[in-house]
């Protein structure tokens, strides 16, 4: 052997290692790069290996190892027996100091000699790496085929590489405790919000790939804000810190729990729909129900109210998800908090939505008329216009079965516009065939208004028709608009700006289910009303004494203002008749005619 040729190459193939090292992310990256580098620095390097953790471990064995001679780690194992605490591996850990064996005369080396011989190694080192005050140390053994080798090409080129090697696993150690830092909400140690948006993202990967389950269950702990301000900040502290201890004794392995927020925290239970959600949260709401800290002699509790969403059943992405849980998590403290709330399924809206579309495409969002009858003569005095919906089968839907989701989805103003248009056309169609009598009711929302370009298609729509219209109707037109009180339309000023030119064209107006809200008197004040529809509930219980009498008040004001009153749901003679002898003038419902539906 060429020694100063040897040594040369070691130190160069050493040094050439050292900005691997540096490189090193994880600890036990950082020792298998050293491995690496120590067995290729020679050919005479027949074996090098590794151990990251516990020096006193009951069992050491090799996590990793390169070299000709590899096999031999496959059954090693260092125990904690007199001859293995003797053996150089152990002395290394224990005194934190390379340990030299000749692997043919040693005594200390006995129990692993003949294995060693099998192999050919003749000569072995021992080099701890780390801080010898981390209870987590590494520890690399290189064997060569040539006894006597180190002492002739000297231990330090080896020493000073596992002083890099030592270096450079206190940096990644300190990285990762960084990272560890990063991730974790310090008062609970739980992941935080940033480090779980990674977790999501794996777990909806997962569940995309797999076609499996997952949900969320976003929790927001009760009038929090009442608790720090009676008990201090501190007492807050600890009852989050507690609760946060409850719900993962609740949680199972593979679920994940964050600190989203303040007094907020949200968990992914992976491969787990909605049913399965519920029975977990309702397990948490009661554990937190029964959590109680100690202030004094006094008991501290608190109460969370929980919002669940599944994947895919709530939503298609981790926004949407965090989204209808939150929103799960708002009717959950809407109804009273203290209680857990499933996402409603918005598939379903988006269902109704896109029926709605294709309708609204095809001609098939129509018009049903119910007749509206003076409650003196009986006879047909208006037309009240209910939107349907023709599905593709050809089934009809009726308004009360999509408009929840149209309201959702702010699609009303197209509703009221295709029924108002329609509606104008049928309304010239009965005037040109000498029905000419008649008044014909059409809806008009809040969400309407606030297209101005579609009022002002329909105001020319109708204008073309009244102008086209031989009828001679004086100066009010047959068309009627219903703003209903349940909607908030707002300031009654704004409301009657933006329906002055339907008013300036004769068209009037009617006030639908008054009595159900505060507002209505204030429209009677402010809009030109010419009719007041009275809300339908108090109508269908009229037969009641109490009901009666507001139904005559309200009667009597329609009276007083010169409006003309009219009862909806109307579904029974007796109710007709008492309504007649109120003094309310015309009625619509059942009783009189069901809505029907008309080609025009
Ligand atoms: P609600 O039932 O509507 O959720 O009422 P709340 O009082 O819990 O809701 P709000 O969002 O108004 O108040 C949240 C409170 O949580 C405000 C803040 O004082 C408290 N909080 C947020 N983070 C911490 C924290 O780290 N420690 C403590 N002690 N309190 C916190
Ligand atoms: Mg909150
Ligand atoms: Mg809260």
């Amino acid at each position: 052997m060429e020694l100063l040729q040897e040594q040369l190459s070691i130190y160069q193939a050493l040094l050439r290692a050292t900005k691997s090292l540096a490189q090193g992310n994880l600890p036990d990256e950082i020792l298998r790069v050293a491995c690496d580098a120590l067995a290729a620095s020679s050919e005479r390097v027949c074996l090098a290996w590794m151990y990251l953790g516990n020096p006193d471990s009951e069992t050491i064995r090799p996590s990793y190892a390169v070299g000709s001679a590899f096999e031999y780690t496959r059954d090693l194992v260092i125990d904690l027996s007199p001859d293995a605490m003797k053996g150089p591996g152990r002395r290394s850990l224990i005194t934190n100091k390379p340990v030299l064996v000749q692997t043919g005369t040693d005594s200390t080396f006995a129990v692993w000699r003949e294995n060693a011989v099998r192999y050919g190694l003749r000569e072995g080192l021992t080099l701890p790496i780390g801080d010898p005050k981390h209870s987590v140390r590494g520890l690399i053994v290189i064997f060569v085929d040539t006894p006597n080798y180190f002492e002739q090409i000297g231990l330090e080129p080896f020493i000073a590489f596992a002083q890099l090697a030592t270096a450079a696993l206190d940096q990644a150690r300190l990285k990762v405790s960084l990272e560890i830092m990063a991730s974790t909400d310090p008062l609970t140690q739980l992941l935080n919000r940033r480090a779980f948006q990674a977790v999501m993202d794996r777990v909806y990967a997962y569940a995309k790939r797999t076609g499996k389950p997952f949900s969320l269950i976003l929790l927001d702990l009760d009038r929090f804000k009442m608790l720090n301000d009676n008990y201090g900040h501190d007492i807050g502290d600890k009852i989050l810190s507690g609760i946060s201890v409850v719900t993962k004794q609740i949680l199972r392995t593979n679920d994940w729990l964050c600190r989203w927020g303040g007094e907020e925290f949200l968990a992914i239970l992976t491969d787990t729909d909605e049913k399965g959600a519920l029975k977990i949260a309702e397990r948490i709401r009661k554990a937190i129900e029964n959590f109680s800290i100690l202030f004094g002699t006094q008991k501290i509790k608190t109460s969370v109210s929980i919002g669940i969403a599944s994947y895919p059943r709530d939503g298609d992405t981790p926004g949407f998800l965090i989204r209808a849980a939150d929103a799960a998590l708002y009717e959950a403290k809407k109804a009273g908090r203290n209680r857990v709330v499933i996402a409603r399924n918005k598939r379903k809206i988006y269902s109704i939505a896109a029926k709605l579309n294709i309708a609204i495409e095809t001609h098939k969002l129509v018009p049903a008329y119910q007749v509206i009858v003076d409650l003196r003569t009986r006879k047909p005095v208006a037309e009240k216009s209910l939107a349907r919906l023709i599905d593709e089968s050809g089934n009809v839907i009726a308004a009360s079965d999509f408009i929840l989701a149209a309201m959702e989805l702010q699609l009303t103003h197209l509703i009221d516009y295709h029924i108002i248009k329609q509606s104008i056309v049928h309304c010239a169609a009965n005037m040109a065939s000498g029905v000419n009598n008649l008044a014909y009711f059409v809806n008009i929302s809040a969400d309407l208004l606030l297209h101005q370009d579609l009022i002002h298609e329909l105001f020319s729509e109708a204008k073309t028709a009244c102008t086209s219209c031989e009828m001679d109707i004086g100066f009010l037109t047959p068309l009627v608009l219903e703003i209903t009180e349940r909607q908030l339309f707002g300031d009654a000023y704004a409301v009657k700006a933006k329906l002055a030119p339907f008013i300036d064209l004769g068209m009037r107006l009617a006030i639908d289910d008054f009595g159900s809200g505060y507002s209505s008197f204030q429209y009677l004040a402010d809009l030109p009303i010419s009719f007041l529809k009275i809300e339908g509930n108090l109508i269908s219980r009229v037969k009641d004494k109490r009901i009666r009498k507001i139904v005559k008040r309200i009667s009597d004001i329609a009276k007083d203002l010169e409006l003309t009153s009219i009862a909806g749901f109307v579904e029974d003679a007796d109710t007709a008749d008492i309504l007649c002898e109120l003094g309310i003038d015309w009625a619509q419902g059942y009783y009189f005619g069901h809505p029907v539906l008309v080609q025009n």
